[in-house]
């Protein structure tokens, strides 16, 4: 995901140059592939140059519930200042804020979005992912996928081998 901005870098402040992405990337880091696609906005400013788009993707994630695979689609709103390392004009090194994680532009003036975009997205990815808002789960006792449909031992399917495990259970409560 990378774009070179030279030009842009050479453009008067407030200049801006529109780009499509479409690009597949790895975002979780275990060798997944994930596209990315979306507009970005690359504008100059004083000191940087100020990335602004929205991408769509998509990840695949286990379901927290049913432990299922499941493709999670996530769009990212994306906004990050980039600071070039080396001077458009003389290609002299120039000084980058020191602040942590800030974004920089190579000396070869390419920025490259493919590490902001693998951050907002990690970001964007729940903590408990579920692979839909009703997911069933598995059963408790026998780890049957109740999303396909109930199993034998359901409390309502009244398996009565479990019927007297929870008489046990009952007495054993009181
Ligand atoms: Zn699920
Ligand atoms: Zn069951």
């Amino acid at each position: 995901m990378q774009i070179n901005v030279a030009q842009l870098l050479k453009a008067p402040i407030g200049s801006t140059r529109d780009y499509e992405i479409k690009q597949v990337i790895d975002i979780t880091g275990d060798g997944a592939s994930s596209l990315v696609q979306g507009k970005v906005r690359l504008l100059r400013t004083d000191r940087s140059i100020l990335v602004k788009g929205t991408l769509d993707t998509g990840v695949e994630l286990t379901c927290s519930r049913c432990l299922s695979p499941f493709n999670y689609s996530l769009t990212i709103n994306i906004e990050e200042e980039y600071y070039p390392t080396a001077d458009v004009d003389t290609g002299a090194a120039m000084p980058v804020p020191d602040e942590p994680g800030c974004f920089t532009i190579d000396e070869n003036h390419v920025l490259d979005l493919t590490e902001a975009v693998r951050q907002y997205a990690l970001l964007a990815i729940p903590m408990k992912p579920l692979c839909r808002e009703d997911c069933a789960g598995l059963c408790s006792y026998c780890g049957h996928n109740l999303n396909r449909g109930p199993c034998g031992c359901s409390p309502r399917g009244a398996d009565p081998r479990w019927s007297e495990l929870s008489k046990l259970q009952k007495k054993k409560g009181k």
